[in-house]
């Protein structure tokens, strides 16, 4: 079915469909409703590099090829860091400071995602839960999406010849969230390191965690604001930038992506040119060659 579909829409042609208005949807519609948005927030003082969250990640999301247990054991594979791939939505990296810190990465499911923007067809979509889903059905492995987050989250399954998807984190929005559920990482960590639930309540939070505990963290909570804001944010005793959390300005990423992106429709338009004018030299070449042999 996936081959199918795949099939289809690449011989369709991935041109035709960038020569269709942009499917993705103007800056303006990107606003999000934030009186629904839910997040989460990662405490990392707390996390102890159990990877218990990397499992529950695998176990729950079947799509994903099934790792054993002792795959998740070793907690040295912690070091050297690593990113999300195709197989693993999320992971846990050490962190060498005074003491080890360890962080778990998955997507941010941005308020304004780039990887939404970026994209020529719409493969993206935000939920106004917050979560941000990609359809496989829309995709013509463009891989913009890939070179736009500012978190290097979207992987791509190059070892797949013939249906390579763009992989990440789905905030389980379809195995969990949709019935209600906690996002199976949140639920499956030992030491409570992920809150979940209303954006607003979560900031709330990690501003009283801050005021009640200067000495642990720093007054910043990463996500509040970085790139317009995301939906999981961290709270952190060590600066944000030492443990792999990219410094990023306060400007939807989105109002820069969409200039390249129409830009890139602009100069979609002399290639079109060129084939046409190529075609139309055949032409008359043939023409020639048929009345010469006449
Ligand atoms: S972190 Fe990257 S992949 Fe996730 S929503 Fe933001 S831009 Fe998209
Ligand atoms: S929210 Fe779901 S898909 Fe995302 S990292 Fe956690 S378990 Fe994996
Ligand atoms: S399950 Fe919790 S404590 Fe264990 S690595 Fe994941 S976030 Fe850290």
């Amino acid at each position: 079915m996936r081959i199918n579909r795949r099939t289809l829409l690449k011989s369709l042609g991935a041109s035709t469909a960038a020569l269709l208005a942009p499917a993705s949807k103007s800056r303006a519609a990107f606003a999000p409703d934030l009186s629904q948005q839910l997040g989460v927030l990662v405490d990392t003082t707390l996390c102890v590099g159990c990877r218990a969250c990397e499992k529950a990640c695998n176990r729950v999301n079947t799509d994903l090829p099934p790792k054993p247990d002792a795959a998740f054991k070793d907690a040295a594979e912690t070091l050297p860091l690593r990113r999300m791939e195709w197989d693993s939505y999320t992971v846990v990296n050490h962190y060498a400071a005074s003491a080890p810190v360890f962080v778990k990465f998955q997507c941010m499911h941005c308020l304004y995602p780039a990887c939404e923007s970026a994209c020529i067809v719409g493969a993206f979509t935000r939920e106004p839960s917050g979560a941000v889903i990609y359809d496989a059905w829309k995709c013509i492995g463009c891989r913009y999406c890939m070179a736009a987050c500012p978190f290097q989250v979207p992987a791509y399954e190059y070892g797949n010849a013939f249906t390579p998807q763009v992989r990440k984190c789905t905030f389980c929005f379809d195995t969990r969230l949709q019935d209600g559920g906690l996002p199976a990482c949140v639920q499956a960590c030992p030491m409570q390191v992920m809150t979940f639930g209303p954006r607003a309540e979560l900031l709330r939070m990690g501003r009283e965690k801050i005021n009640a505990a200067p000495d642990r963290y720093l007054p910043h909570i990463y996500g509040e604001k970085e790139a317009g804001g995301t939906s999981w944010m961290y709270l952190a005793g060590v600066p944000f930038t030492k443990l792999g959390l990219p410094r990023l300005g306060y400007h939807p990423l989105p109002g820069y992506t969409e200039p390249i992106q129409h830009a890139l429709f602009k100069w979609f338009l002399p290639p079109l040119g060129l084939y046409a004018a190529l075609g139309g030299i055949m032409w008359l070449k043939k023409r020639s060659e048929r009345k010469h042999s006449e």
